[in-house]
């Protein structure tokens, strides 16, 4: 039976509170979209994997006003050094004013941005998980593992690489299986660190880690091929054997905090929006995680997705904005992927990859080789297709200076912003979607620009009629 959404239905019901689901609750409540996420654990995932958030990331943290929570529970360290783990520095001048990488526990930062999104007013339900969804023209029913059925007008699916909410839609997602498992845990050694260190060191092999962590304890990252199966937990012997196997000796590793595995499936979903439901993070994509991409991926699918999903519930979306979701995102998903398969390749121990490694590492030496890497890695070479235009235009806008101090200082409410330095430009009657700054000081050397709420360029110039246009373009029709 049809049911309409009620005035108490959430707009958008968000299936899974990892960063992405978080990060897009969040989006949504600065532009006063009713949200509810549901997320099937109680508690946040106990895996102490220690992610980094890269430029990009750390620069969209900054544009919400959440870098210097951030900051207070990650670690700043170099950018460089991420691709195959080739120890390249990054060039002394990229263009970013946060020109670092932050390394953070990942329940830490979900905690943060999951506590972020209720304090913007998302509701997050815990211990509920989607099993099933049906959507009419009017809306979408979502039914949980309980058999309670909720009313929404559009459902997000964020619900990680194993996706129900994929699944249900009959979405496909081609790609190579997993070939190489991986064991990882947090643990205690016994043997003295520099000896730990100069094995490792020795081995060369960039499959087997074990990264210090303090206090004796370390990450350790060992091949899972030869031991345990995939039906079962991995356990604190199959690391000792592994590390015997590989190394000669155990390191005495006791006491495990956690163990896991993860493999490395390269996978890209057909679609990232059937109707009214989407998907963004890892339900869009899964790869390995070489260069640690695939949460800063999914953070800025949700920053790209949040206002345009807002507009179309607000019902100021032009026609085709939710579309730009998948045409901007989805080829920036598949460029991960590749530079993943790559990455894998010059991670094998074998004598051909091993000879590219070398003659890659000798190359990186050349700056645009390394800078054009490390602008991938760090998700800050993006430029999105959004027609003929100056070199700028789709590519988002480093921190610059303003009068009233940063730029990210004035994105904050997620707001479109109008950048003036001519003193004669206006927005008009898209005054209630897109701020107006007139600073001829602005740290620019264009005359205007026009901001997306993802910090994106929409538009380079001085003439009022093609600012309208623009602003219509990503704005939709002006307010009378
Ligand atoms: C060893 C390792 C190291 C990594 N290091 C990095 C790194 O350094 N940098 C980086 O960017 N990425 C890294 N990644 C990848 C990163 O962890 C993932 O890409 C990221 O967690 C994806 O976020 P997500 O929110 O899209 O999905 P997830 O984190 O998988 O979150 C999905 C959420 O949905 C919930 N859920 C699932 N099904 C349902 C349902 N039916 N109903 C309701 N809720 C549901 C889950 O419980 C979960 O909370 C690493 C991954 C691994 C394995």
């Amino acid at each position: 039976m049809l049911s309409l959404p009620s005035t108490a239905d959430p707009d958008v019901v968000i299936a899974g509170c990892g960063p992405t689901g978080a990060v897009l609750a969040a989006e949504l409540r600065l532009h006063d979209v009713r949200v509810l996420v549901l997320e099937k654990e109680t508690r946040p995932a106990p895996f102490v994997r220690i992610v980094g958030l890269h430029i990009r990331s750390i620069e969209l943290m900054a544009m919400r006003g959440l870098l210097e929570r951030v900051l207070e529970h990650g670690r700043r360290r170099p950018a460089g050094g991420f691709f195959a783990a080739i120890p390249a520095p990054a060039p002394a001048d990229l263009d970013s004013a946060h020109a670092y990488l932050v390394g953070i526990p990942q329940p830490v930062l979900v905690q943060l941005l999951e506590d972020h999104a209720i304090g913007l007013g998302a509701q997050v339900r815990r211990g509920s998980a989607v099993a099933g969804i049906e959507q009419d023209e009017d809306g979408v029913t979502v039914e949980l593992a309980d058999g309670e059925r909720l009313r929404a007008s559009h459902l997000v699916g964020c619900d990680g690489g194993r996706s129900t909410v994929r699944t249900a839609l009959g979405v496909g997602f081609p790609g190579e299986a997993t070939r190489t498992e991986t064991l990882m845990g947090e643990m205690e050694a016994a043997a003295p660190p520099a000896e730990i260190a100069a094995t490792v060191r020795d081995l060369g092999d960039k499959r087997l880690w074990l990264r210090p962590f303090g206090e004796g304890v370390y990450q350790v990252v060992v091949p899972a091929a030869g031991v345990s199966d995939r039906a079962q937990a991995p356990t604190l012997e199959d690391v000792r054997h592994q590390l015997r196997a590989l190394t000669g000796t155990d390191f005495g590793v006791h006491s495990p905090r956690w163990l896991s595995r993860f493999g490395d499936a390269t996978r890209l979903a057909d679609h990232y929006r059937v109707g009214r439901v989407l998907l963004a993070g890892d339900a869009a994509h899964v790869h390995p995680p070489t260069g640690g991409q695939g949460l800063n991926l999914g953070i800025q699918d949700a920053v790209n997705l949040g206002w345009k999903l807002a507009a179309q519930v607000r019902g100021w979306a032009p026609g085709s904005l939710l579309d730009t979701y998948q045409d901007e995102r989805r080829p920036v998903a598949a460029e991960v992927l590749d530079n993943t398969r790559a990455q894998m390749e010059l991670l094998s121990p074998e004598p051909g990859p091993r000879a590219v490694r070398r003659l890659l590492t000798e190359l990186m030496d050349v700056d645009e080789v390394n800078r054009r890497l490390i602008e991938k890695i760090t998700a800050i070479g993006i430029r999105y297709d959004l027609g003929e235009g100056p070199d700028l235009v789709g590519r988002r806008l480093r921190d610059i200076d303003v009068a009233q101090g940063r730029l990210y200082g004035l994105l904050h409410r997620g707001r479109g912003l109008l950048l003036d330095r001519t003193e004669r430009l206006t927005t008009g009657g898209w005054c209630d979607r897109v701020d107006h700054l007139a600073d001829p000081t602005a740290a620019l050397d264009v005359p205007g620009l026009l901001l997306r709420p993802d910090g994106h360029v929409a538009w380079i110039g001085d003439d009022q009629q093609d600012l309208d246009d623009h602003l219509t373009r990503w704005f939709g029709e002006p307010a009378h």
